[in-house]
């Protein structure tokens, strides 16, 4: 999960009492760069608009623009569970690098979030995060969960070859620079890595610096 920055100005379908409309998609599009907010996978085949807060029909959860966010099917439906319905981390307000620590399983190759401190909304989101990539309750939701790691594996092997290069060629800043930018899928985990390993890359301090 990643800091996002939302435009200010709501759609004009949600003052017309709509929130599945196109100006909606659209804009979530745009300031979410494409990125499922949860998984941060990107070329996605199903894109959902969801609500951080459940809105149970309470219109004024249901319309609000700032509870809503753009994600995948699979990750909207592993939130989907009364635990989640709250305390969640909103990362358009909040700086989720602040309260997460997004990094990778040292042994499995596989992504792992672990809550910085011990506030419920921290807790509770690295529960979430850690749901939509290893959730197997179904065939489906386990075969979805594996082609995430999948391509979080892709991602972060991308990274470690372009770290080495740099680091012992001093080559590829630009490639690298390019995967910790906020817009890179699983951004929250390349930034980990790098934050988690800087004493190897003291010079990319200021490329991970958390705002
Ligand atoms: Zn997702």
């Amino acid at each position: 999960m990643i800091k996002v920055n939302r435009s200010y100005v709501a759609p004009l379908s949600l003052a017309k009492g709509t929130y599945q409309a196109k100006d909606v998609q659209e804009q979530l599009l745009l300031d979410f760069g494409g990125k499922c907010y949860l998984c941060e996978c990107h070329d996605l085949q199903s894109l959902v608009t969801e609500h951080l807060v459940a809105h149970h029909g309470d219109k004024v959860l249901m319309l609000d623009w700032n509870n809503l966010f753009l994600s995948c099917s699979h990750c909207n439906s592993v939130k989907n569970q009364r635990k989640y319905e709250h305390d969640i981390i909103d990362c358009c307000h909040e700086e989720p690098e602040k309260l997460l620590n997004q990094t990778v399983d040292e042994t499995t190759g596989e992504p792992l979030v672990e809550p910085i401190g011990d506030s419920l909304m921290a807790v509770n989101t690295a529960n979430l995060l850690n749901d939509c990539f290893g959730k197997n309750n179904t065939p489906y939701r386990k075969a979805e969960a594996a082609a995430k790691v999948k391509a979080f594996k892709a991602v972060m092997n991308e990274l470690y070859k372009k770290l080495l290069t740099f680091r012992h060629e001093n080559d590829d800043y630009r490639a690298v620079r390019g995967m910790l930018d906020r817009r890179h899928p699983f951004a929250g985990f390349t930034r980990g890595y790098v934050r988690n390993h800087l004493g190897d890359y003291p010079e990319l301090e200021d490329d991970v610096k958390i705002r």
